[in-house]
């Protein structure tokens, strides 16, 4: 993380370390008709009172999205905000957030980690969403659970993102063929999109770069009717960027996940495992092109 040819690297997925970087990148994509979300990297805190902070700079993160007008919500990881440490810890945090989010008229999505925190992240929202319904979720459709708890999530109404799933997980709980996880994203989707869920307030993001999910998408919206502000699609910053901006001009809602910080290791990390020719780029940028 020290080196300058990593950062460099890095700047690919992740537009700098501070806040302001996240802010501008965020405008400029607004310019472009394209929502934001901003993420202060960082997770798997074990110590409180870092916990709390954490909570802290998204109040802050918050307020300046306000100030300069961005329209950008955020996302926050719950073992950032304590997880790790209890349930009560990360609610607590998680909450202050939410009820800063809710004075501006702003939303907060948890993200999903690992599945040693799926339960109890699921935990700490719904004991949060019952009075706070500016507060999201994530669901993953790499796992066997994903089902159940999507019919939970239509039955209460919540605002959800959808994504295949980042971690490497066992294979009793998860599917391990891509095949099997883009089929029930797919089926998922399907349920997500539905008359029933949309009554009830579902409102979800379909967080894929996935061509074939995005076109299912787009041809079950228009042979049922959903309209296009009724759900949105999400990419993550610096991936397939020309197909968010088409997105944009063919009238969907595209909202980019922004990600800033100085714990950017982990993450980055994952978006090389995603795609192995990602590793070419990191390359390329140690041989100096
Ligand atoms: C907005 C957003 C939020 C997310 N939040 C979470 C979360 O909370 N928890 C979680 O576990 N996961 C999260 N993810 C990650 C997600 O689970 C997947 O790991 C990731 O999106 C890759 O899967 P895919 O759907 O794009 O499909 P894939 O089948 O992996 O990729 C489809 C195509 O997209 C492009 N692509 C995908 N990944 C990359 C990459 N890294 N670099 C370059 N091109 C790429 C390639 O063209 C590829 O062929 C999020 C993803 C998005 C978009």
């Amino acid at each position: 993380m020290r080196f300058e040819m990593s950062k460099r690297a890095a700047r690919r997925f992740v537009p700098g370390e501070r806040l302001e970087d996240a802010i501008t990148t965020a405008k400029e994509l607004n310019e472009v008709g394209i929502m934001a979300g901003i993420d202060h990297l960082g997770e798997s805190v074990e110590d409180e009172s870092l916990a709390r902070k954490m909570a802290d700079v998204y109040v802050q993160i918050l307020e300046e999205i306000a100030a300069k007008g961005i329209d950008s919500n955020i996302s926050v990881k719950p073992t950032q905000l304590g997880l790790g440490i209890s349930n009560e810890l990360c609610r607590e945090n998680v909450e202050r957030i939410v009820k800063k989010a809710a004075e501006y008229g702003n939303h907060v999505r948890m993200d999903m980690e690992d599945s040693s925190f799926t339960q109890k992240t699921l935990d700490v929202f719904k004991s949060i969403r019952k009075t706070h319904p500016n507060l999201g979720t994530v669901l993953q459709t790499y796992l066997y659970r994903t089902e159940k708890d999507v019919e939970d999530a239509i039955e209460n109404g919540y605002g959800l993102r959808i994504c295949k799933g980042a971690y490497k997980e066992p294979s009793d709980i998860a599917f391990s063929k891509k095949a099997q996880v883009d089929q029930n994203f797919i089926k998922l989707l399907e349920k997500l999109l539905g008359e029933r869920a949309r009554k009830n307030g579902v409102y979800v993001g379909v967080a894929t770069h996935d061509d074939k999910i995005i076109d299912w998408t787009k041809d079950f919206v228009r042979e049922n009717g959903v309209g296009k502000e009724e759900f949105e699609f999400q990419m993550l910053y610096g991936i397939r960027t020309n197909l968010q901006k088409e997105l944009v001009k063919e009238g969907y809602q595209m909202r980019a996940y922004i990600p800033f910080g100085t714990h950017w290791y982990p993450y980055y990390m994952r978006r090389l495992a995603e795609r192995p020719a990602n590793l070419f780029f990191f390359a390329k940028t140690f041989l100096g092109e």
